[in-house]
């Protein structure tokens, strides 16, 4: 999954555009939608007794984007960015920026089986 729980992503297209980036909350489990941050969020009426308001009332919920609509953001050319994987040196596979090649993050530990020799 090129997008992860805890990313920072910008919204490039729909209703919810921004270029300001948001963190991803939760990932649905076919992978198609994200819950992103303060983006599409909505008031919902509430009885008494739910977790987060247990007198009841309205309570602001972010509800989830397509993501097709959004793209992570990237820290060094601080825009969003389309996302590769490869492996380094060592064996270690990690996600990297398409635009400016820098490395986002470490996707998986360093096996020798994938070290270049
Ligand atoms: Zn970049």
């Amino acid at each position: 999954m090129k997008i992860q729980r805890g990313d920072m992503v910008v919204v490039t297209a729909g209703n919810h555009k921004t270029s300001t980036p948001h963190k991803v909350t939760s990932i649905s489990a076919d992978g198609r939608k994200v819950v992103v941050e303060n983006v599409n969020s909505a008031m919902r009426h509430v009885k008494r007794g739910h977790p987060k308001s247990p007198q009841g009332g309205r309570l602001e919920i972010d509800l989830p984007l397509d993501i097709s609509n959004i793209q992570l953001h990237c820290p060094s050319c601080n825009q969003g960015t389309r996302v590769g994987f490869r492996y380094q040196e060592d064996g270690s596979k990690e996600r990297y920026c398409k635009k400016c090649d820098a490395r986002i993050s470490e996707v998986a530990p360093a096996k020798p089986a994938y070290a270049k020799s």
